[in-house]
Protein backbone atom coordinates (compact mmCIF):
# COMPACT_ATOMS: atom_id res chain seq x y z
CA UNK A 1 0.00 0.00 0.00
CA UNK A 2 0.83 3.68 -0.57
CA UNK A 3 -0.21 6.65 0.49
CA UNK A 4 0.31 9.23 -1.85
CA UNK A 5 -0.31 13.45 -0.58
CA UNK A 6 -0.44 16.09 -3.08
CA UNK A 7 -0.24 19.65 -2.65
CA UNK A 8 -2.46 19.79 0.44
CA UNK A 9 -3.15 23.22 2.02
CA UNK A 10 -5.19 24.43 5.11
CA UNK A 11 -5.38 27.84 6.35
CA UNK A 12 -7.64 28.26 9.64
CA UNK A 13 -10.32 31.03 9.73
CA UNK A 14 -7.69 33.25 11.58
CA UNK A 15 -5.21 33.52 8.54
CA UNK A 16 -3.17 30.47 10.14
CA UNK A 17 -1.64 28.55 7.00
CA UNK A 18 -0.88 25.01 8.99
CA UNK A 19 -0.19 23.39 5.57
CA UNK A 20 0.81 24.58 2.71
CA UNK A 21 1.52 22.08 -0.39
CA UNK A 22 2.29 19.31 1.31
CA UNK A 23 3.82 16.19 -0.82
CA UNK A 24 4.68 13.24 1.10
CA UNK A 25 4.39 9.61 -0.10
CA UNK A 26 4.20 7.01 2.59
CA UNK A 27 4.66 3.07 1.98
CA UNK A 28 4.31 0.27 4.19
CA UNK A 29 5.82 0.47 7.62
CA UNK A 30 6.64 2.75 10.53
CA UNK A 31 6.56 6.79 9.49
CA UNK A 32 7.71 9.33 10.87
CA UNK A 33 5.89 12.75 10.87
CA UNK A 34 8.62 15.09 13.03
CA UNK A 35 8.21 18.78 13.95
CA UNK A 36 7.88 21.07 16.52
CA UNK A 37 4.68 22.64 18.08
CA UNK A 38 2.83 24.07 16.04
CA UNK A 39 4.56 22.74 12.52
CA UNK A 40 0.53 21.50 11.74
CA UNK A 41 1.48 18.02 12.42
CA UNK A 42 -2.24 17.63 13.90
CA UNK A 43 -3.61 19.62 11.34
CA UNK A 44 -1.74 16.63 9.00
CA UNK A 45 -3.35 13.59 10.59
CA UNK A 46 -6.61 15.61 11.62
CA UNK A 47 -7.38 15.79 7.68
CA UNK A 48 -5.31 12.44 6.83
CA UNK A 49 -7.75 11.10 9.40
CA UNK A 50 -11.13 12.62 7.53
CA UNK A 51 -12.13 14.74 10.71
CA UNK A 52 -11.25 18.27 8.82
CA UNK A 53 -11.12 19.71 5.42
CA UNK A 54 -8.15 20.70 3.66
CA UNK A 55 -8.77 23.88 1.33
CA UNK A 56 -6.98 21.87 -1.49
CA UNK A 57 -4.91 19.03 -2.59
CA UNK A 58 -5.75 15.59 -2.45
CA UNK A 59 -5.11 12.50 -0.72
CA UNK A 60 -5.07 8.70 -2.34
CA UNK A 61 -4.42 5.26 -0.22
CA UNK A 62 -3.70 3.36 -3.16
CA UNK A 63 -6.80 3.78 -5.41
CA UNK A 64 -9.20 5.13 -2.33
CA UNK A 65 -9.80 8.69 -2.88
CA UNK A 66 -9.16 9.85 0.79
CA UNK A 67 -10.36 12.90 1.08
CA UNK A 68 -13.92 11.67 -0.94
CA UNK A 69 -14.44 8.40 0.50
CA UNK A 70 -14.99 8.85 4.59
CA UNK A 71 -16.74 6.12 4.93
CA UNK A 72 -14.66 3.95 3.15
CA UNK A 73 -11.72 5.58 5.28
CA UNK A 74 -13.43 5.07 8.49
CA UNK A 75 -13.05 1.26 7.48
CA UNK A 76 -9.59 0.72 7.38
CA UNK A 77 -8.56 3.41 9.66
CA UNK A 78 -7.10 3.63 13.03
CA UNK A 79 -6.60 6.67 14.59
CA UNK A 80 -5.32 7.67 18.50
CA UNK A 81 -5.84 11.41 18.45
CA UNK A 82 -3.47 13.52 20.18
CA UNK A 83 -6.51 14.65 23.11
CA UNK A 84 -8.13 10.78 23.18
CA UNK A 85 -11.30 11.89 25.55
CA UNK A 86 -11.38 8.99 27.45
CA UNK A 87 -14.54 8.60 29.88
CA UNK A 88 -13.45 8.21 33.57
CA UNK A 89 -16.64 6.66 34.88
CA UNK A 90 -16.51 3.52 32.06
CA UNK A 91 -14.19 0.48 32.69
CA UNK A 92 -11.54 -0.52 29.84
CA UNK A 93 -13.68 -3.01 28.64
CA UNK A 94 -16.79 -2.00 28.55
CA UNK A 95 -15.96 1.09 26.50
CA UNK A 96 -13.32 -0.94 24.08
CA UNK A 97 -16.31 -2.88 23.69
CA UNK A 98 -18.76 -0.25 22.89
CA UNK A 99 -16.04 1.44 20.75
CA UNK A 100 -15.70 -2.11 18.81
CA UNK A 101 -19.27 -2.38 18.08
CA UNK A 102 -19.49 1.28 16.54
CA UNK A 103 -16.86 -0.04 14.28
CA UNK A 104 -19.31 -2.58 12.72
CA UNK A 105 -17.95 -5.96 15.05
CA UNK A 106 -22.13 -6.42 15.60
CA UNK A 107 -21.37 -10.21 16.63
CA UNK A 108 -21.51 -10.52 20.31
CA UNK A 109 -18.93 -13.45 20.40
CA UNK A 110 -16.44 -11.72 18.07
CA UNK A 111 -16.44 -8.57 19.52
CA UNK A 112 -15.81 -10.27 23.06
CA UNK A 113 -12.80 -11.83 21.80
CA UNK A 114 -11.84 -8.97 19.78
CA UNK A 115 -11.90 -6.99 23.32
CA UNK A 116 -10.43 -9.56 25.27
CA UNK A 117 -7.17 -9.93 22.79
CA UNK A 118 -6.56 -6.70 22.68
CA UNK A 119 -6.36 -6.16 26.66
CA UNK A 120 -4.03 -8.49 26.92
CA UNK A 121 -2.21 -7.10 23.89
CA UNK A 122 -1.49 -3.86 25.62
CA UNK A 123 -1.25 -5.22 29.18
CA UNK A 124 -4.41 -4.30 30.66
CA UNK A 125 -6.30 -7.48 30.91
CA UNK A 126 -5.99 -7.45 34.80
CA UNK A 127 -7.03 -3.73 35.24
CA UNK A 128 -9.81 -4.19 32.20
CA UNK A 129 -12.96 -3.46 35.11
CA UNK A 130 -11.42 -0.16 36.30
CA UNK A 131 -12.78 2.41 35.20
CA UNK A 132 -10.74 4.79 33.11
CA UNK A 133 -10.72 7.77 35.10
CA UNK A 134 -8.25 5.77 37.18
CA UNK A 135 -5.94 5.09 34.54
CA UNK A 136 -2.01 6.80 34.39
CA UNK A 137 -1.11 8.10 31.51
CA UNK A 138 0.62 5.17 29.87
CA UNK A 139 -2.02 2.96 30.80
CA UNK A 140 -4.42 5.54 28.89
CA UNK A 141 -1.98 5.37 25.78
CA UNK A 142 -1.93 1.95 25.75
CA UNK A 143 -5.64 1.90 25.72
CA UNK A 144 -5.32 4.23 23.16
CA UNK A 145 -3.83 1.82 20.82
CA UNK A 146 -6.07 -0.82 21.84
CA UNK A 147 -8.49 1.16 20.65
CA UNK A 148 -7.13 2.15 17.72
CA UNK A 149 -6.12 -1.55 16.52
CA UNK A 150 -10.27 -2.67 16.68
CA UNK A 151 -10.58 -4.09 13.52
CA UNK A 152 -7.33 -5.18 11.78
CA UNK A 153 -6.54 -1.15 10.22
CA UNK A 154 -4.55 -0.83 7.34
CA UNK A 155 -3.73 2.65 8.17
CA UNK A 156 -3.24 4.09 11.47
CA UNK A 157 -2.73 7.65 12.66
CA UNK A 158 -0.74 7.67 15.90
CA UNK A 159 -0.71 11.74 17.13
CA UNK A 160 2.28 12.69 19.53
CA UNK A 161 1.88 9.69 21.96
CA UNK A 162 4.30 9.56 23.94
CA UNK A 163 4.25 12.94 25.37
CA UNK A 164 4.32 13.20 29.52
CA UNK A 165 4.99 9.17 29.46
CA UNK A 166 8.24 8.08 31.61
CA UNK A 167 10.84 5.86 30.04
CA UNK A 168 9.49 2.94 30.53
CA UNK A 169 6.00 3.71 29.59
CA UNK A 170 7.47 5.15 26.04
CA UNK A 171 8.89 1.77 26.33
CA UNK A 172 6.26 -0.44 26.38
CA UNK A 173 4.57 2.41 23.47
CA UNK A 174 7.10 1.85 21.02
CA UNK A 175 7.09 -1.87 21.69
CA UNK A 176 3.22 -2.01 21.05
CA UNK A 177 3.64 -0.26 17.92
CA UNK A 178 6.50 -1.86 16.53
CA UNK A 179 4.43 -5.28 16.52
CA UNK A 180 2.13 -3.50 14.34
CA UNK A 181 1.81 -5.87 11.12
CA UNK A 182 4.21 -5.20 8.12
CA UNK A 183 1.23 -4.69 5.42
CA UNK A 184 0.26 -1.30 7.03
CA UNK A 185 0.90 2.20 7.18
CA UNK A 186 1.57 3.77 10.69
CA UNK A 187 2.34 7.41 10.87
CA UNK A 188 3.60 8.80 13.79
CA UNK A 189 3.43 11.98 14.45
CA UNK A 190 6.02 13.65 17.15
CA UNK A 191 8.26 15.89 18.66
CA UNK A 192 10.53 13.73 19.63
CA UNK A 193 13.76 12.87 17.49
CA UNK A 194 14.11 9.36 19.41
CA UNK A 195 10.59 8.41 18.99
CA UNK A 196 11.42 8.06 14.86
CA UNK A 197 15.06 7.13 15.46
CA UNK A 198 13.64 4.06 17.47
CA UNK A 199 10.75 2.87 15.33
CA UNK A 200 10.81 4.21 11.79
CA UNK A 201 11.52 3.46 8.33
CA UNK A 202 10.89 6.64 6.93
CA UNK A 203 10.13 9.59 8.26
CA UNK A 204 9.55 13.70 7.43
CA UNK A 205 10.10 17.05 9.21
CA UNK A 206 7.46 19.82 8.69
CA UNK A 207 7.68 22.99 9.85
CA UNK A 208 5.47 25.85 9.88
CA UNK A 209 3.30 23.89 7.26
CA UNK A 210 6.00 23.17 5.18
CA UNK A 211 7.68 19.00 4.53
CA UNK A 212 11.20 20.50 4.44
CA UNK A 213 13.08 16.90 3.86
CA UNK A 214 11.83 13.48 3.73
CA UNK A 215 13.76 10.20 3.76
CA UNK A 216 15.40 7.97 6.22
CA UNK A 217 16.05 8.45 9.94
CA UNK A 218 19.57 7.29 9.73
CA UNK A 219 20.40 9.65 6.92
CA UNK A 220 18.68 12.44 8.47
CA UNK A 221 18.78 12.11 11.83
CA UNK A 222 23.11 11.02 12.09
CA UNK A 223 22.89 14.61 9.82
CA UNK A 224 21.31 16.43 12.23
P1 LIG B 1 -1.08 21.01 19.27
O1 LIG B 1 -0.70 22.37 18.73
O2 LIG B 1 -0.45 20.72 20.60
O3 LIG B 1 -0.93 19.93 18.24
P2 LIG B 1 -3.82 21.06 18.55
O4 LIG B 1 -3.49 21.90 17.39
O5 LIG B 1 -4.27 19.66 18.34
O6 LIG B 1 -2.63 21.06 19.61
O7 LIG B 1 -4.90 21.87 19.37
C1 LIG B 1 -5.90 21.30 20.17
C2 LIG B 1 -7.25 21.89 19.76
O8 LIG B 1 -7.21 23.33 19.74
C3 LIG B 1 -7.63 21.47 18.35
O9 LIG B 1 -9.01 21.19 18.30
C4 LIG B 1 -7.27 22.66 17.49
O10 LIG B 1 -8.11 22.71 16.36
C5 LIG B 1 -7.49 23.83 18.43
N1 LIG B 1 -6.57 24.93 18.17
C6 LIG B 1 -5.22 24.91 18.16
N2 LIG B 1 -4.69 26.09 17.88
C7 LIG B 1 -5.74 26.93 17.71
C8 LIG B 1 -5.86 28.31 17.40
N3 LIG B 1 -4.79 29.09 17.20
N4 LIG B 1 -7.07 28.84 17.32
C9 LIG B 1 -8.17 28.07 17.49
N5 LIG B 1 -8.13 26.76 17.80
C10 LIG B 1 -6.93 26.20 17.90
P1 LIG C 1 1.30 20.60 15.69
O1 LIG C 1 0.38 19.43 15.77
O2 LIG C 1 2.52 20.34 14.88
O3 LIG C 1 1.59 21.20 17.02
P2 LIG C 1 -1.02 22.00 14.66
O4 LIG C 1 -1.47 21.36 13.40
O5 LIG C 1 -1.75 21.69 15.90
O6 LIG C 1 0.55 21.74 14.83
O7 LIG C 1 -1.03 23.59 14.46
C1 LIG C 1 -0.47 24.25 13.34
C2 LIG C 1 -0.83 25.72 13.43
O8 LIG C 1 -2.24 25.86 13.22
C3 LIG C 1 -0.54 26.32 14.79
O9 LIG C 1 -0.16 27.66 14.56
C4 LIG C 1 -1.88 26.23 15.50
O10 LIG C 1 -2.03 27.24 16.48
C5 LIG C 1 -2.85 26.45 14.36
N1 LIG C 1 -4.15 25.77 14.57
C6 LIG C 1 -4.34 24.46 14.82
N2 LIG C 1 -5.65 24.19 14.90
C7 LIG C 1 -6.29 25.36 14.69
C8 LIG C 1 -7.67 25.74 14.66
N3 LIG C 1 -8.64 24.86 14.84
N4 LIG C 1 -7.95 27.02 14.42
C9 LIG C 1 -6.97 27.91 14.22
N5 LIG C 1 -5.66 27.64 14.24
C10 LIG C 1 -5.33 26.37 14.47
Amino acid sequence: MQLVINNLSKTYPNGVHALKEVNLTIPNGMFGLLGPNGAGKSSLMRTLATLQEADSGSVFLDEMNVLEDKEGVRKILGYLPQEFGLYPKVSAETLLTHIAYLKGITSHREREETVKALLHKVNLYDVRKKNLGTFSGGMKQRFGIAQALIGNPKLIIVDEPTAGLDPTERNRFHNLLSEIGENTIVILSTHIVEDVSHLCNNMAIICKGEVLITGHPTQIIDAM
